[in-house]
């Protein structure tokens, strides 16, 4: 976790929402075109009202890079994401992330120096070509090592196609830091539970190698919002709801995956209930704030959480209404706050890995 970030003045805090909000409007008709929000799908209602651009880390980092005219880019996300987004602007373009505390609990489950030190070990035991891969929800660092070592980044989206492709052509996957969102790809591209190995980042020295590569290892670590939809709680709906759709995201625990209708990234839940039929029912498996914002968005459909119990990313809730007009006030007054900035030596590697995704995809 980031701990870098100075307590904000109380004055944001106390003040009333209606003055912060008029606040932030102002700032942003004086800043105009040279700044923009943007605001990943997770993020609290208050702040997501008044984002320029919504959607997921990566299609927001690609917007970031369409924007030219932004000198200032105000991400309300997580770190990884604003990261992603430095790397992908001009170096004249500036990275703001409101709360330098939004970090992702996932993507720090992979550090360089533990991931290095299994990927030595694989290499000293295996002839076999391994393909290091990592979700884009992973450090900047983690990015770059893919890039040095011929692999590539990976979204919930395209990991099908580019897990597919390496099987094809027979080489081992090394994936990076979700156990599950491989797992669940592995699987349904038809490897076998003993075709796979897990990694374990804590005791790395018992895990055993086997003599044989296997065609997946996968590095464990999780989401600790979806980790909390459980296999019980499709039954619990599917018992309330005769009829329910249930759709995950695959960063939920293969049984539940394998136990729901439905399993795909946040852009694809999205795509499903916004065309489902008039009055069908969704228990949806992903972060709570989509969850709800979704159900506004359907009127005509019922769309529930998977768990009653709030499924809150707490990461990227850090990123109140407060923060970013304590970020906008700063940037109002041509003092850049909180900007993320990825080093330039490994931007270049982070590349490599981001572009074989885009070549692939
Ligand atoms: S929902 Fe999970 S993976 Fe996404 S930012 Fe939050 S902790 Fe990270």
């Amino acid at each position: 976790m980031y701990k870098n970030q100075q307590p904000i003045p109380d004055e944001y805090i106390l003040m009333s929402e209606r003055d912060r909000e008029e606040r932030i409007r102002a700032i942003k008709a004086n800043l105009g075109s040279k700044m923009i929000i943007l605001g990943h799908h997770y993020q609290r209602d208050e702040v997501i009202r008044f984002t320029d651009y919504r959607g997921d880390s990566l299609k927001l980092a690609q917007i970031a890079a369409q924007e030219k005219e932004a000198e200032y880019i105000v991400f309300c996300g997580v770190h990884f994401m604003a990261e992603t987004a430095d790397m992908l602007t001009s170096p004249d373009q500036k990275v703001i992330l409101p709360d330098l505390n939004a970090g992702c609990s996932m993507a720090e489950m992979a550090d360089i120096d533990d991931v290095e030190e299994c990927w030595n070990r694989l290499l000293a035991k295996y002839s076999q070509e391994i393909i290091p891969v990592t979700y884009v929800n992973s450090s900047a660092e983690v990015k770059a090592f893919c890039g040095c070592n011929g692999g590539m980044t990976c979204t919930s989206s395209n990991v099908t196609k580019i897990f597919s492709k390496l099987l094809d052509e027979k080489k081992s996957i090394l994936f990076l830091p979700d156990e599950h969102l491989g797992r669940n790809t592995g699987l349904t591209l038809g490897l076998r539970n003993q075709d796979i190995l897990l990694w374990s980042r804590d005791h790395s020295e018992d895990v055993e190698l086997p003599q044989q590569a296997p065609k997946l290892i996968l590095w464990d670590g999780y989401c600790g919002v979806h980790q909390k939809f459980k296999a019980h709680h499709v039954d619990e709906v599917r018992k309330k709801y005769p009829g329910i759709t249930v759709v995950v995201h695959p960063e939920c625990s293969h049984d539940v995956v394998e136990k729901s209708d439905l399993s795909g990234s946040t852009d694809f839940i999205i795509r499903q209930i916004t065309a489902a039929q008039k009055g069908s029912i969704w228990a949806v498996g992903t972060e709570i704030n989509l969850v709800h914002r979704l159900a506004l968005e359907n009127p005509d459909k019922k769309v529930i959480s998977l768990n009653e119990n709030t499924c809150l990313c707490i990461s990227m809730s850090r990123i109140s209404q407060p923060h970013l007009l304590a970020a906008l006030e700063s940037l109002n007054q041509g003092n850049v706050v909180n900007q993320i900035s990825v080093d330039p030596k490994i931007t270049a590697d982070a590349i490599l890995a981001l572009n074989r995704m885009l070549a692939l995809v």
